[in-house]
Formats: C-alpha cells, sequence, structure tokens
C-alpha cells in the first residue's frame, strides 16, 4: 500500500486549518473524504465551503481502498494469527485463540478482569507462533493508569520468559482524554513502522468518552469520535496483520441513553465494530466467566477462566 498523504500535505490547507482538523480528531484523509462538510464544519470550526472543498481535495487523494474478490480475500484470511489467552477453553471458544485483523472487546463491571487479560496477551504475544504467541510487540493504550509492569515481571516469569526483554517488547502510553486516546492512533502507526507490533490494547476503549460527552445532546458528537476511533484501530488491525483488544464497561448507573446497566457504553457503534465481543462477569475467587456474545463465524458460549498471580489461567 502506498503511504497516504497527510492533511497539511493537501494543497490549499494551512497549518491552522490542518491544526483544527486534527483538534477535532480528523487524523488521517479517510476521515475527512467521507465526512459531510456541515459536519465538518461544525466540528473544526471551519467556514462550509472551505470544509467543502478540503473534502473533495481528500476524496481525491485519499487511499479509498478497492474491490478485492473472493480469492484475494481468502488469501489476506490464511494470513491471520491466534494469539493464545493461555486458557484452553477460553482459546477454543474463540476458534482458537485471539484473532489479528480483528477487534476483540471485552466488557463488564469493574474487577471483571479486563485489565488482567491485557496484561496476559501483551506478554502472550511475544511468544513464538509455535507456542501460541505472535512473536511481537504491544502497545497499550492505557486510559485508566491501571498498567503494572510488575506484572508484566510476573506473568512473563511464570511463562519462564525473561521479564527484562518482555518488559522491553511493551510499549504504553497514557491517554489523558478521549482526544489524547486518538491522536496517540498516530503515534502507534509509527512505532508499527519500527517494531513489528502484533497487539494493540485499548484500556478502556470507552471510559474517557462516557466522562466527557455527557448526555443526549452529546450522543451524537461522542459516537462518531467513538466510530472514527474504531475504524482507526480496524485499519491498525489490517495494516499490520495484529489483535487489537479493547475494554469496555457497563453502565453501573443508567446512562444518557443506553438504560440497561448490563450493557456495554458504546451502543451499536462498537457492538458492530468489534469482531467478537465477550461478556466477562465475576464469579466465585478468581473465577471469571467469559460470554462469546458476538462472532462472525462461531456459536456463542462460555469459558471459566483463574486470575492469579501468574496471570489467567484454567
Ligand atoms: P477490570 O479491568 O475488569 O476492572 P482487572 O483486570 O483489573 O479488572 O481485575 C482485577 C482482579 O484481578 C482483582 O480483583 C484480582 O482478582 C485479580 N488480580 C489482580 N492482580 C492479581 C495478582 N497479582 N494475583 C492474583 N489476582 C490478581
Ligand atoms: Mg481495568
Amino acid at each position: 500500500m502506498t503511504e497516504e498523504m497527510k492533511i497539511d500535505e493537501l494543497p490549499g490547507v494551512g497549518p491552522a486549518t490542518a491544526e483544527k482538523l486534527r483538534e477535532a480528531g480528523y487524523s488521517d484523509l479517510m476521515t475527512i473524504a467521507v465526512e459531510s462538510p456541515k459536519n465538518l464544519a461544525e466540528m473544526a470550526e471551519i467556514g462550509e465551503a472551505t470544509a467543502n472543498k478540503i473534502i473533495n481535495l481528500a476524496k481525491r487523494e485519499a487511499d479509498i481502498g478497492n474491490f478485492e474478490t473472493g480469492d484475494a480475500l481468502l488469501e489476506r484470511r490464511k494470513a491471520v494469527g491466534k494469539l493464545t489467552s493461555g486458557v484452553k477453553a477460553l482459546d477454543e471458544l474463540l476458534g482458537g485463540g485471539f484473532e489479528s485483523q480483528a477487534i476483540i472487546e471485552l466488557y463488564g463491571e469493574f474487577g471483571s478482569g479486563k485489565t488482567q487479560i491485557a496484561h496476559q496477551l501483551a506478554v502472550n504475544v511475544q511468544l513464538p507462533e509455535d507456542q501460541g504467541g505472535l512473536g511481537g510487540h504491544a502497545l497499550m493504550i492505557d486510559t485508566e493508569n491501571t498498567f503494572r509492569p510488575e506484572r508484566i515481571v510476573q506473568i512473563a516469569g511464570a511463562l519462564d520468559l525473561d521479564p527484562q526483554e518482555a518488559l522491553t517488547n511493551v510499549h504504553v502510553a497514557r491517554a489523558f482524554n478521549s482526544h489524547h486516546q486518538m491522536l496517540l492512533m498516530d503515534r502507534a502507526k509509527a512505532l508499527a513502522k519500527e517494531f513489528p507490533v502484533k497487539l494493540l490494547i485499548v484500556d478502556s476503549l470507552t471510559a474517557h468518552f462516557r466522562a466527557e460527552y455527557i448526555g443526549r445532546g452529546a450522543l451524537a458528537e461522542r459516537q462518531q469520535k467513538l466510530n472514527r476511533h474504531m475504524h482507526d484501530l480496524q485499519r491498525f488491525a489490517d495494516l499490520n496483520n495484529a489483535v487489537i483488544l479493547v475494554t469496555n464497561q457497563v453502565s453501573a448507573k443508567p446512562d444518557a441513553f443506553f438504560g440497561d446497566p448490563t450493557r456495554p457504553i458504546g451502543g451499536h457503534i462498537v457492538g458492530h465494530t468489534a469482531t467478537f465481543r465477550i461478556y466477562m462477569r465475576k464469579s466465585k475467587g478468581g473465577k471469571r466467566i467469559c460470554r462469546l456474545v458476538d462472532s462472525p463465524s462461531l456459536p456463542d458460549g462460555e469459558a471459566v477462566v483463574t486470575l492469579c498471580e501468574e496471570g489467567v489461567r484454567d
């Protein structure tokens, strides 16, 4: 794939306008190309005529992609890797492990084990393929400050990996708000050119969005931004043949729009873009029940995992 033009390389778009676009979350040409002039004008605080002009330029320059034949798609599917969770039952539930070129969403209440699984996968991805890994690095966008290098050391040690080396293969960035979270995708893309990044974690995908966009009036904008973020993630998955793991809370108190306390945040946008959705809930002691809720080609079902010092186990 050819390198796509940057926003500020578009003829007639000055640095000030480019900055406004970026600040509004338009990080690549594709997101601009598919936007309406009215929305773009509103979001980036530019005139509608300017927005219209920029959209037309973006349409011309964006890497819009093309139709692919079934056999080409099958060829790409053959490259799909399966990352082991280290838990047999969970791997089986997922048809062999966490798939690359896909977004897997873990959702569940606080303490259900989402972050533990994220840590476990950040180590497992480093294993060679014949041991269930993808022989690559992990990136983590940490929005809740819950990444713990000590856990990587423990989990790597339990797998007989060199803990120090395991730590150097996990790259973590704190995201301070939803905007920052989306901007970090640019850094992620750059890092993926330096290292073979095979796992990208966003923990949590929705927390900032939920905190910042409150009430019915903000819902449309929140969903639009989340949608853009999800597509950015899917693109990363495709380009790097990587696994994308995102975590999501359930709304403990009724959401402005999605009142059900056991429903994940983000509604249809997240639900439709994630390839696999796993609902996690607490059971006795360290046991957690993982329920596969939504998958393109696998039956729904459940697996029990145990959270322990060594990580996540049967
Ligand atoms: P979530 O991200 O879903 O809010 P976490 O993944 O942080 O939840 O899970 C927290 C749980 O993980 C704790 O309640 C505990 O059961 C387990 N846990 C965390 N660290 C350890 C550890 N070092 N040893 C054993 N269990 C642990
Ligand atoms: Mg967590």
